[in-house]
């Protein structure tokens, strides 16, 4: 049975079956509503925006999901990337989404890293079923980037508005991310069981800190049957130090002794990610913190072992970035006081661009695209101006000249004149 999911406009709600059986109605209350942002209540809390789209030929009002928003909505909710994923494959089915939102607001979430000594580590992507053989396809599986990904989205670290301006602190982010990890299911288990990130210094609260610390190593590092097992970690890299066993990892806010030490061939797969040998701290621009996600397993003699690593690079004010020209975007929008988001991209969704940044007050999709030599940045161009074509959605677009390193972008779309768009749910 379909379930019927609640539409809030201003103050009344609606639902969506009342809509869709009735189009003079329909057409009524948006063009009533037109300009705001109605909310979709299929998923607990305060509901996703959705816009408002006017179509001057039929001059008739559309209900659409905002850019890009797909996977804020539950799986069975009409506007979700599932329910695109389902009708368009509707005879052959493919692998579901690694993520799963589930009406009751948890999410589960399918890791491929190992968090158990012995497991084997899951391939990336199952295989498509084939014959004529209807089974139903295996979900997608995402790995440790994936999942920081995933916990710094829905903690809404990627998004930013003026009124965070000053405010984001490694407090909000352990706050935020920790909240976050309650609903997140991980292998059968909340992720915050068996997550660790260090709490926020305070130099008169260091002694119950350390034994918190404590305490929740040996609840992390031990399953429910006595046996070992990894524990999931989340900071903010400090240093690298060289040590007799390897390279050893020292997060922000933790105590100096404590260290994740790295072997030679997970250190060599982790560096390469930089370009090889290089300290991924200098690679940061002034200001950048290096987000690190871990498995790590305690061994005989104590010390902390990290199984695998990722990072993610972020601003000064927390927004994640991959390029140069993303990171001089990111800090140019948070300087002019604007309101965007800048999508995590976890899963593809094939057919669909995946811009750099997306501005809410201006509802445009920004793209930086690298300079033609580069025939992935072509390819991708021509994929997503035919996509811009057929479906007239505004979009904005940086492209590197050849050589150009990139450090000046083309003016910033100017901001739409509605009632913007109050994103900030953290203070
Ligand atoms: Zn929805």
């Amino acid at each position: 049975m379909q379930r019927d999911i609640q539409m809030r406009f201003g103050e009344v709600v609606i639902p969506r079956s009342q809509l869709e059986n009735d189009p003079e109605f329909k057409q009524k209350l948006l063009a009533k509503h037109y300009k705001s942002y109605p909310l979709c209540l299929c998923r607990p809390g305060t509901g996703t925006q959705m816009v408002i789209a006017y179509h001057s030929k039929s001059k008739t009002y559309a209900l659409k999901r905002k850019q890009y928003s797909g996977e804020q909505h539950a799986a069975d909710c009409p506007s979700s990337y599932e329910a695109e994923r389902r009708e368009r494959n509707e005879s052959t089915p493919v692998p579901d989404s690694a993520i799963l939102r589930l009406a009751d607001g948890s999410t589960k979430f399918n890791l491929s890293t190992p968090t158990t000594m012995r497991e084997p580590t899951v391939p990336q992507e199952t295989s498509l079923v084939t014959g004529n053989q209807k089974k139903p396809a295996k979900r997608k599986t995402l790995g440790l980037l994936g999942l920081l990904s995933f916990l710094y989205q829905e903690a809404g670290f990627n998004s930013w508005s003026p009124n965070m301006y000053g405010k984001r602190r490694y407090a909000q982010l352990y706050k935020y991310l920790m909240q976050k990890a309650e609903e997140i299911v991980v292998k059968g288990d909340v992720l915050a069981h068996q997550l660790w990130m260090p709490e926020p210094y305070k130099k008169d609260d260091q002694e119950n800190i350390e034994a918190r610390r404590q305490d929740t190593f040996n609840k992390r590092l031990y399953g429910p049957d006595g046996r070992p097992r990894r524990m999931l970690v989340v900071g903010v890299l400090r240093k690298l130090v060289p040590t007799p066993h390897g390279i050893g990892i020292k997060l922000a806010q933790a105590p100096d002794n404590l260290i994740f030490w790295m072997n030679d061939k997970t250190a060599g797969s982790y560096q390469r990610q930089f370009g090889g040998g290089e300290d991924p701290l200098k690679q940061l621009g002034e200001g950048d913190y290096l987000l690190i996600i871990m498995t790590v397993e305690r061994t005989e003699r104590d010390h902390f072992f990290v199984a695998q690593v990722a990072s993610l690079k972020t601003t000064s004010a927390y927004i994640p970035y991959s390029t140069p020209q993303e990171r001089t975007l990111a800090i140019d929008l948070v300087d002019k006081s604007r309101y965007f988001t800048r999508p995590m991209h976890i899963e593809d969704t094939p057919g669909i661009p995946k811009p750099n940044f997306y501005l809410h007050d201006a509802d445009i999709a920004m793209h930086i695209y690298a300079d033609s030599s580069d025939p992935h940045a072509a390819q991708a161009l021509k994929q997503d101006e035919s996509y811009y074509e057929r479906t007239d959605e505004p979009h904005w677009v940086w492209r590197l000249g050849e050589g150009e390193e990139g450090v000046k972008h083309p003016p910033l779309p100017a901001p739409a004149d509605t009632n913007a768009t109050p994103l900030a749910k953290q203070a």
